[in-house]
């Protein structure tokens, strides 16, 4: 096999501070595994300007000036560190066999660009990079991380835990990724579904290189639902199934309320209000949650997903 042509793309909002540190690491990584043989020379890193108001596109040109293997690609405005980052894959699709996907802090240990390369090139379509120890992170993070991967997996939703969006995707990972036209972006969820060869490394979370995260809270909440309401809609069914328990509910209730009307003295009006609260709520639910499943319905097909990718044929 020919080395193959590798592009590392690197998501950048406002990343002046950590950008010369990050290239100086991805270049001197790409040149040792050239110089080596392991990936051909035409190899190349694309550092992906997301609208970022500081001087993060200045900085790329001046390195692209004195070095063509660094290319850039910038936004018109901040659209979000999944947009932007399948805007960089878009982009190096067709002109790469692999590309890496790191943030540009280096949180993610470009360490493991090689064990990846190794990886692709042993058959695997995607290698996720695994985040071993998060010591770094805070603590709010990493539990809620925790749960909400749990939550993911109770939901019957793939994901890889620990796995953010640093991984290699061959060039065919990358065609089919660009077959998904959804606005609400979750690419480690579209990865996951992909059902490509994929493999895993492992490496230590390290301290941002400089600069302040960019993923807010409110960020990260924005991320987590689009994570489960692009991918679900099982929540909607959870309407449906609650409004049939009311309603089995009611029928107890509705024995205990003639019971006390029959038995004793109650306070007049106080059967009428109690058959009726417990018989609507229920209703409402049900009448919600059917049109729940008719909504759940049009969302898939509104998504317009493809419908199946091969994985293979055999034609001869
Ligand atoms: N990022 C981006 N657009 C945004 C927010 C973040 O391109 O709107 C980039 C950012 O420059 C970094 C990566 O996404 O390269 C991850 O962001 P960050 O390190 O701030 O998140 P954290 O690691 O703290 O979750
Ligand atoms: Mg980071």
């Amino acid at each position: 096999m020919e080395a193959p042509v590798i592009a590392i793309v690197v998501p950048c909002y406002n990343e002046q501070q950590a950008l010369p540190l990050c290239i100086g690491q991805l270049k001197q990584t790409l040149n040792d595994l050239i110089v080596s043989g392991h990936i051909s020379p035409r190899s190349f890193i694309l550092c992906c300007d997301d609208g970022s108001t500081d001087d993060t596109w200045e900085t790329i040109k001046t390195y692209h000036a004195s070095d063509s293997s660094i290319k850039g690609l910038s936004l018109t405005a901040n659209r979000g560190h999944q947009n932007v980052l399948y805007a960089g894959l878009m982009y190096v699709a067709g002109r790469c066999d692999a590309a890496i996907s790191i943030d540009a802090d280096l949180q993610d240990d470009p360490r493991a660009i090689g064990t990846m390369v190794e990886k692709f090139k042993a058959g695997a379509d995607i290698v996720y990079g695994v985040r071993k120890d998060r010591k770094s992170d805070s603590w709010f993070k990493r539990f809620s991380a925790k749960r909400y991967y749990a939550l993911r997996r109770h939901l019957g939703l793939d994901s890889i835990p620990d796995h953010a969006d640093c991984r290699l995707m061959s060039r065919r990972a990358i065609e089919y990724l660009s077959e998904y036209g959804e606005h609400n972006l979750f690419l480690r969820g579209i990865v996951a579904q992909l059902g490509l060869s994929a493999d895993t490394v492992v490496y230590d979370r390290r301290p941002r290189l400089a600069g302040k995260s960019k993923y807010t809270i409110g960020r990260m909440l924005g991320l987590s639902i689009d994570g489960i309401t692009s991918f679900s809609s099982r929540p909607l069914r959870l309407i449906l199934l609650t409004g049939v328990m009311l309603l089995l509910l009611d029928i107890a209730m509705s024995i205990y309320v003639f019971i006390s009307y029959f038995g004793h003295d109650v306070i007049p009006g106080w059967t009428s209000i109690m058959l009726s609260v417990w018989f609507l709520g229920s209703i409402m639910l049900i009448g919600l949650g059917v049109l729940g499943e008719y909504i759940g319905k049009i969302y898939v097909e509104v998504k317009q997903r493809p419908r199946y990718q091969i994985k293979e044929t055999l034609n001869d």
